[in-house]
């Protein structure tokens, strides 16, 4: 029973599916971002593959007891563990702002219903969001993404994937010389390298049968685009202390913190030279120095000739946290902000990419990217904040999902969730050790909740 008006928007519809570009898509990772990432792509038409390391998804948020052999994590050939959750974290956000725009995280029965859930009720909201989405079928697990480079052929020969330094060259001169309009011409496609590692019951199985084919299989696989979405809270970033190479105590980085046990009576047992001196002048003995001093952003696989690099935890040059201009739109990176209410930024972001990716929206031209991205620059050194602090949003995080949201045609955050993410960031600061069961935003609580379940049904 279409009215003419349901009719023309139908039609309106499909006319817009028919004009959209439908690109093969590589996505690295399958936690929070990824997820969201490989949905909204996916919702977009294109075809999507996700590739994770890990058995499950979750990420970040799936707990693991082990940790690494180096406990600093300094070494770079020790063997790593993703993620850094500890064993008793609980959120520190409330579960009303913490979930997608459009999946609320509401409690359900028999599991943590409390506003700030242990960590196993993320991992099994983001569980319940890939199976929602029919997101596993996506993902192929326990597979490494080894290496991303550029690649400029016909699909046939290893030859072809650019390996020499001139194509950065070339890319300077079509990109910032000859001025492109249209970024999305430059064609740049992807070679994704990845390692399967094979079940230890294969592998056993193999074993037993004096199988001789038991070695991890590594595939190549060309992408018309890569969308990075692989965590930045797994590499440890150490401080330099004066004398840390001479002290003789424990020493590691909260990445390798599980539980409190064996910290349990630690200090003031003095040792002769066990000394720690701080800055105002007191010193005093300690037993373990816990580096809580945050994480590097690591991109081990991704090969760009120099054109994406990592700088003093900056990453750059990017347009708006997202696409490198010179290689927009084929590659781009979801995740990167911090200080931010991460699953709905990564939402947004991953709905610009996708929309980007088709066609729907488009890019300002490469030197308008590239300029933007130096102004970006001048007004951090004007303001002096430090380089490192390049994808801190905290205060203007709201203003940049806005701004994401306008781009591809979305409605704008909920004033609610504004609000209650000021109050939320207040209460954590006066209450430190209470803020998660102690709280006075009732009348933003029932309008939150109002709205989220309403969109649920
Ligand atoms: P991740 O969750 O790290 O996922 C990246 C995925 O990529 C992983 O599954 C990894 O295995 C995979 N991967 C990496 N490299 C490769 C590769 N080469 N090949 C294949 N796969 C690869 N956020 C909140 O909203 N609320 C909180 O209370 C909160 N608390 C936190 C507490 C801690 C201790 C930490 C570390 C983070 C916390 N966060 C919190 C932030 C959290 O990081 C984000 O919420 C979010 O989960 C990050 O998702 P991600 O997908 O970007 O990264």
């Amino acid at each position: 029973n279409l009215n003419g008006e349901d009719e023309l928007q139908m039609a309106i519809g499909s006319d817009k599916n028919a004009t959209k570009q439908s690109c093969k898509v590589a996505v690295i990772g399958a936690g929070a971002a990824g997820l969201v990432a490989a949905r909204e792509l996916q919702r977009e038409g294109h075809e999507v593959v996700v590739y994770e390391e890990g058995e499950k998804v979750g990420g970040v948020w799936l707990y693991n007891s082990d940790v690494e052999d180096d406990p600093l994590g300094l070494d770079p050939n020790r063997c790593s563990v993703h993620s850094s959750m500890y064993a008793s974290l609980r959120t520190n956000l409330p579960r009303e702002l913490m979930g997608y725009l459009d999946y609320p995280f509401l409690p359900r029965e028999g599991r943590d219903v409390r506003r700030f859930p242990r960590h196993e009720e993320v991992a099994s909201y983001l569980q319940d969001f890939a199976e929602e989405f029919n997101l596993l079928l996506l993902v192929k697990f326990c597979t490494k993404v080894e290496y991303v480079g550029i690649y400029r052929g016909d699909g046939n020969t290893e030859a072809d994937i650019v390996n020499d330094s001139s194509f950065k060259q070339q890319l300077l001169r079509e990109g910032c010389e000859d001025l492109r309009e249209d970024s999305a011409n430059l064609e740049t496609r992807w070679v994704v390298r990845t390692r399967e590692r094979r079940q230890a019951v294969e592998k056993e199985r193999d074993v037993l049968n004096f199988a001789t084919g038991c070695e991890d299989q590594v595939t190549d696989v060309i992408f018309d685009a890569v969308v990075i979405c692989n965590g930045h809270y797994s590499q440890p970033r150490v401080a330099w202390i004066p004398g840390l190479e001479k002290w003789p105590g424990k020493q590691m980085h909260s990445h390798n913190y599980r539980i409190a046990e064996p910290f349990r009576d630690k200090v003031e047992l003095v040792t002769e030279d066990g000394t720690v001196h701080f800055q105002d002048g007191i010193s005093c003995h300690v037993d373990v120095i816990l580096h809580c001093t945050g994480y590097l952003y690591s991109f081990p696989f991704l090969d760009t000739h120099g054109i994406v690099t990592v700088e003093n935890s900056a990453v750059g040059p990017l347009f708006e946290h997202v696409f490198p201009p010179l290689l927009a739109p084929s590659l781009s990176f979801v995740g990167l902000p911090f200080k931010v209410v991460p699953f709905p930024l990564f939402e947004l972001q991953s709905k610009w990419i996708a929309c980007i990716l088709s066609k729907s929206s488009s890019l300002p031209s490469t030197k308008d990217m590239m300029a933007d991205v130096q102004s970006f620059e001048v007004r951090l050194a004007e303001e002096g904040i430090p380089k490192h602090y390049t994808h801190n949003l905290d205060s203007c995080q709201f203003e940049y999902d806005n701004w994401l949201a306008a781009q591809c045609g979305s409605e704008p955050i909920e004033s609610w969730r504004i609000k209650m993410y000021k109050v939320a960031q207040k209460i954590r600061k006066l209450y430190p050790d209470s803020y998660r069961d102690i709280w006075d935003d009732y009348d933003l609580l029932d309008e939150a909740q109002s709205y989220l379940l309403k969109l649920k049904t």
